[in-house]
């Protein structure tokens, strides 16, 4: 079956061009031109990923993607955000309300289709196995998507979860954010965004007492670190 695509976003010609070219890269494309029609709609129809615009009527698109972020019915479904083009301080602020990535305005609607299918993609390879990984009290459990810490339950994105479990099957070994675009975002060379930090940091902040163990790796990446006596 094909998979559901919502856009939001109040500018007809935007909706036009991305429906065009989702429509043709074989999605099925749904439309609402406000904040809060957009809101209805994700919980209304649960769409596979939503690309969301931060300027709309009404409420702000990083008002929806946080409503979205907070409620445990929709933190998984993916949000790619549309930003004004070089507006770095809404892109920082989307990915911190929880935006799997942006896209900047204008953009370019091959990359914009590339950015949804890599999105979508990672999130099935990410949903397709099952095992449990359990490391000095942290908990991963891949088939349902979560994460825990002493037993107790992290709300994390899948673009976060993605991530850590990423770092933790590498932990000790030293990531470059181009492998992690790779392997979290499904991106390929080329691809260039800046959110692999922000998100880095959101998921620092949700790992509590395990945060210092996500290392910063000046000028070369990030590393999970095991713990000395494990
Ligand atoms: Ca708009």
């Amino acid at each position: 079956m094909e998979d559901t695509v919502l856009i939001v976003e109040d500018e007809a010609d935007v909706v036009d061009l991305l429906r065009y070219n989702l429509k043709r890269a074989g999605f099925k494309v749904l439309v609402a031109t406000s904040g809060d029609a957009g809101l209805t709609a994700v919980r209304t129809h649960r769409p596979d990923i939503v690309v969301l615009d931060l300027m709309l009527p009404g409420m702000s698109g990083l008002e929806v993607c946080r409503a979205l972020k907070q409620d445990p019915k929709t933190i998984h479904i993916p949000i790619l955000m549309l930003t004004a083009k070089d507006e770095q301080k809404d892109r920082v602020k989307g990915l911190e309300t929880g935006a799997d990535d942006y896209v900047g305005k204008p953009f370019s609607p091959r990359e914009l289709v590339l950015r949804v299918q890599a999105l979508l993609r990672r999130l099935r390879t990410t949903a397709a196995s099952t095992s449990l990984i359990e490391l000095d009290g942290l908990t991963l459990d891949k088939s349902s998507l979560q994460a825990r810490i002493d037993g107790e339950r992290l709300e994390l994105t899948t673009t976060e979860f993605k991530l850590l479990i990423t770092l933790v099957n590498n932990r000790g070994r030293t990531l470059g954010r181009d492998d992690l675009l790779r392997d979290v975002w499904g991106y390929s060379p080329g691809m260039d965004t800046r959110t692999v930090d922000t998100h880095m940091r959101r998921l620092r902040e949700k790992l509590l007492g395990h945060a210092p163990r996500l290392e910063t790796v000046r000028g070369e990446g990030y590393r999970f670190n095991v713990l000395p006596d494990s």
